[in-house]
């Protein structure tokens, strides 16, 4: 028998909060971790290539793929649509290793409700004022798109008892080894 169990990992938490960053540091060790590809409605970003980052699709596309069926979740997140489909759940799922989706908070619950046993993990930032001093650093948000950023974190904030646990990015190495800390737990049936 196995000792650990193949997990599905669902890791979300407000924009900015460096959920990105930290899963990326995590599958640099974990390289075992399968990672779901989702699709969006958003342009790509310099350097983003389709179909590695994401699934690029037009509004109409993406329109057509939730009336297929196609997503096991699909949310707007600030102006864009973006889900995840089930043919990459399927395919991860298939090699029998864990795997991680980086979602947004209303896809991570919506999620749970179809996969109960998915282990949800809040990424959260410090406070509120070190969010909104990244999100300027990063320096792609406009006054309005920054207000927009964190009025959706304070409620997204609100939902992270529905996780099954949170970390705290407030040191990115830290937090990198508490994350690769819960994904053991999990896995080995810990907790
Ligand atoms: P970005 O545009 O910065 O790549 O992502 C914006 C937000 O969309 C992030 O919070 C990211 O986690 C979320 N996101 C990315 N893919 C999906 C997905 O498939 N479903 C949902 N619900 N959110 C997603």
């Amino acid at each position: 028998m196995s000792l650990t169990e193949p997990k599905l990992f669902v890791i979300s938490g407000p924009s900015g909060a460096g959920k990105g960053t930290l899963v990326a540091r995590v599958r640099a060790v974990r390289t075992d971790l399968g990672l779901t590809v989702s699709a969006t409605t958003r342009e790509p970003r310099a350097g983003e290539i389709d179909g590695v980052n994401y699934y690029f699709l037009t509004d109409d596309e993406f329109s057509a793929r939730i009336e297929a069926g196609d997503f096991v979740e699909w949310a707007q997140v600030h102006d864009h649509r973006y889900g995840t489909l089930a043919s990459e759940v399927d395919r991860n799922l298939a090699t029998g290793q864990s795997l991680i989706l980086e979602i947004d908070v209303q896809g991570a619950l919506a999620v749970k409700e179809r996969f109960p046993e998915a282990v949800l993990i809040f990424i959260e930032p410090p406070s509120l004022e070190v969010l909104r001093e990244r999100l300027i650093g990063r320096g792609s948000e406009t006054p309005e798109s920054l207000a927009l950023r964190l009025h959706t974190a304070e409620s997204e904030m609100q939902l992270r008892d529905r996780y099954d646990d949170i970390v705290v990015n407030d040191d990115l190495d830290r937090a990198t080894d508490e994350l690769l800390v819960v994904l053991n737990a999990h896995e080995r049936n810990a907790c």
